[in-house]
């Protein structure tokens, strides 16, 4: 158990409530899965990798938690994920739009076309998905929660991510701030959640599933802050409170997890460095 996780207090936040989670089958989704599990919620994880979402399903209870099989891009896979909540559980009161991939493409010249609509499609389509479905049966219960996982590229950009990826997340807050604004009067929350690198799957993989503590070292050297590594179960906390009952009247939000990074520009430091050196 990482120390995040084991620190935290033994309430239990989320109880009698329901939460979806798409892309919960790993890296974030699944940590959130797990923490909400652990204080009090009912969790459907949303996902395309049917074997280790029932391998999830099964390590904790089908009452607890269960699998649909849902690709974010299809309305219907969606809609039935939604649809399969609310008929098991009798209600939706937190939908998580987790799932997302990254891009290769850093080179706007040879960028591939293709690929770019992928990333949109998964990222910002499925994200607007997830949140048509969950307001349609949160709109009648005049409350819930929706939340997006954004990341450190929703406010800045960078040269060694791909232009599809940091579209789709500066997107994403677009989208959250607009549906904020027209599902506040049924009591809806909508809030982003924007971590810096966290070795998931998404990151290990294309570095050729080099180990999860040597991608932890990678993102350690350019991070701002220094002997702490991000973790998934960090992420879900923010999702945990965001969700919770002490989260009640922040909607709006884009909650940054990145140690500072965003708001410092090491560039000038860096080049005094090298002429002391
Ligand atoms: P991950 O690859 O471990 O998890 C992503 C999940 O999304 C996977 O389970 C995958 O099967 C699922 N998924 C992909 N395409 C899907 C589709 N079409 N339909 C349904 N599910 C689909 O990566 P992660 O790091 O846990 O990513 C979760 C979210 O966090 C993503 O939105 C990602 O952009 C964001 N994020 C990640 C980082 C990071 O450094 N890992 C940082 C900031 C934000």
């Amino acid at each position: 158990m990482s120390t995040s996780s084991s620190a935290v207090s033994t309430q239990k936040r989320l109880e009698g409530k329901v939460a979806l989670i798409t892309g919960g089958a790993g890296g974030i989704g699944e940590a959130t899965a797990r923490l909400f599990v652990q204080h009090g919620a009912k969790v459907v994880i949303a996902d395309i990798q049917d074997d280790l979402g029932q391998a999830i399903s099964q390590e904790l209870g089908e009452e607890n938690i269960s699998y649909v099989h849902c690709d974010v891009t299809l309305d219907s896979d969606v809609g039935n994920a939604v649809d399969f909540a609310v008929s098991k559980h009798g209600k939706l009161d937190i939908m998580f739009n987790n799932a997302g991939i990254s891009s290769p493409d850093k080179n706007i010249v040879t960028s591939n076309d293709e690929r770019f609509k992928r990333v949109l499609d998964i990222n910002i389509f499925g994200g607007y998905l997830g949140s048509k479905h969950a307001a349609r049966v949160m709109i009648p219960a005049k409350k819930g929660c929706i939340l997006f996982t954004t990341s450190v590229w929703s406010v800045i950009g960078s040269a060694d991510v791909g232009h599809a990826y940091v579209t789709s997340k500066h997107a994403l807050v677009g989208l959250a701030k607009n549906l904020g604004v027209e599902l506040g009067q049924y009591g809806i929350r909508v809030n982003c959640i924007s971590p810096h690198g966290v070795a998931t799957p998404m990151l290990t993989r294309p570095f050729g599933n080099l180990e999860k503590e040597k991608v932890e070292e990678l993102i350690a050297m350019g991070s701002n802050l220094k002997g702490v590594v991000l973790e998934p179960e960090d992420v879900a906390q923010a999702a945990l409170y965001l969700a919770s009952y002490g989260a009640k009247y922040v909607s709006g939000l884009n909650m940054i997890i990145d140690g500072g990074y965003s708001t410092t520009n090491p560039s000038l430091s860096n080049v005094m460095k090298s002429l002391s050196s």
